[in-house]
């Protein structure tokens, strides 16, 4: 069981040793910037309301993601929030053309144990980072915590293989809270990786439901 304890001492170990590139081992951050450079962003859309910044196919995504989800490399997700954030948000707040819009990101949620586990939601951590990005941007954005929930446990969804599998594997898991506060909203699904899109589309019923004005879905790769 992870605790508040666990957390604060790897905290204080982060202070000690200070973090390491997970790319080349360099002392300083999580991602080098020499590293950084290597990573081709190829911000592509995968439908008209789902995006995503990265292939998953690259060795050094992939090998943040795991960090990120199996080593408890927090920064990774800041790292990854920022990048979404520079790539996606900057261009709509442009001009000052969406600053007034309310936007709502609702991160997947993870695993219970997962969650137990690792001590964090991954996925809450990106859409975080993105939102204290736009805050320090003007935006008017939020993400809620918990307003999306896992209202069943489910296998991960690594381990259902095959898209029919997948969709039987995630289907009524989610379910919403507070729903009302959607209303009218643009709301984004943010995730780690999108697979075969069966999670966000099993996420977007539950968030339709409540008519927020438009429904989009983004994630680091594919
Ligand atoms: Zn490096």
């Amino acid at each position: 069981m992870y605790t508040v304890v666990n957390m604060i001492w790897e905290d204080i170990l982060s202070f000690i040793f200070p973090e390491r590139c997970i790319g080349c081992g360099r002392e300083g951050s999580a991602l080098c910037a020499i590293c950084e450079r290597a990573i081709t962003t190829k911000a592509k859309a995968l439908s008209g309301t789902t995006a995503i910044l990265f292939d998953y196919q690259q060795p050094l995504v992939k090998k943040a993601i795991w960090a990120l989800k199996y080593h408890r490399r927090r920064a990774l997700g800041r790292y990854f929030g920022t990048a979404l954030y520079r790539e996606f948000f900057k261009q709509l707040i442009k001009g000052g053309k969406h600053l007034g819009e309310e936007i709502i990101l609702l991160p997947i949620p993870a695993n219970k144990k997962a969650l137990a586990s690792r001590g964090y939601n991954h996925a809450a951590i990106i859409a975080e980072t993105i939102v204290k990005c736009g805050k320090a941007d003007g935006m008017r954005i939020s993400a809620p915590r918990n307003v999306l929930y896992k209202k069943k446990e489910v296998l991960q969804q690594v381990k259902a293989r095959g898209r029919v599998k997948r969709a039987q594997n995630v289907a009524n898991a989610f379910d919403i809270r507070d729903g009302e506060k959607l209303f009218g909203k643009t709301v984004i699904l943010i995730d780690d990786v999108i697979t075969t899109g069966a999670t966000m589309s099993e996420a977007r019923r539950v968030v339709r439901v409540w008519k927020p004005k438009r429904i989009l879905a983004l994630a680091v790769a594919h």
